[in-house]
């Protein structure tokens, strides 16, 4: 049972359940309830979700889309034929995301069941990748990943950058539902740019050990990701020396970053 917390003007619902629905290779399918009804967040495939149903006797009533990439979007066909359930994504990427049912946009409310979540634009991965945040909880797709960020497909460095800011000012106990168990990868990485960083070492151990035993590593928390994420932290000098680049801004920083991670093979 999840605590929305805080006073709102307009009472909302609470989410009962929330859970990880592992999927193709590495993904991960966040799926919530509401009494005997559930939404999903990009189902990559529609059996583990279907399975997942009927296990708790549920009846799927939204899918929520954040970009349209087949392994987030696969299973959308399947799963509106089965159930009927109601499709969210980014207008702007209609063309290419299946069965759109609600066009959203930047700034936006999506309101699956009782709940309500604010729709960001965080172009940078794709160009119409969307975010929802709301309930305390951030939907993030393949725009944020715990130590990491996603590969930049489609946008450049700037445009990036200033998304994952903007995640960033979401409150720090925000709990963080990225699509990708990348977490180890992701931490490797960090500790080669920042060895005596003692915070990414002691997390580096720990995931190995959480991961040796086939745990999740998500959510995670924004303020956690805040203090240790590099790609958060692109305005720290740190991670300009970091990367060589002393006297880059933000941008840069982040360009630099994103490139030696696209290079990076070590584990
Ligand atoms: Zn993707
Ligand atoms: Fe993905």
């Amino acid at each position: 049972m999840i605590d929305v917390g805080g006073k709102r003007a307009r009472p909302s619902a609470a989410v009962d359940t929330i859970s990880a629905i592992p999927a193709l290779e590495d993904n991960y399918i966040w799926a919530f309830t509401q009494g005997a009804q559930a939404v999903v967040v990009d189902p990559g495939e529609a059996a583990p979700v279907l399975a997942w149903l009927q296990g708790g006797g549920l009846r799927l009533h939204d899918i929520l889309l954040t970009h349209h990439h087949p392994d987030h979007i696969g299973g959308v066909a399947s799963l509106v034929t089965a159930t009927g359930a109601r499709v969210w994504g980014h207008g702007a990427d209609r063309h290419r995301l299946p069965a759109l049912d609600v066009a959203l946009g930047e700034g936006d409310h999506a309101r699956p069941l009782g709940f309500d979540f604010t729709v960001m634009a965080t172009p940078g991965h794709t160009l119409g990748h969307i975010c929802y945040a709301g309930h305390g909880r951030l939907f993030c797709g393949d725009t944020l990943f715990s130590a990491g960020c996603g590969r930049m497909f489609e946008g450049n460095p700037a445009q990036y950058q200033h998304s994952l800011a903007r995640l960033a000012a979401l409150p720090d106990d925000t709990a963080v539902h990225c699509a990708h168990e990348y977490t180890l990868s992701n931490l490797a990485f960090a500790c080669s740019l920042e060895p005596d960083h003692a915070g990414l070492a002691e997390a580096l151990a720990s995931t190995r050990r959480r991961r040796a035993e086939g745990q999740i590593t998500l959510p995670s928390r924004l303020g956690w990701e805040k203090r240790h994420n590099p790609f958060l932290r692109c305005a720290e000098p740190a991670l300009a020396r970091a990367v060589g680049l002393p006297e880059a801004g933000p941008a840069a920083v982040f360009g630099a970053l994103r490139a030696g991670k696209d290079r990076y093979r070590g584990r």
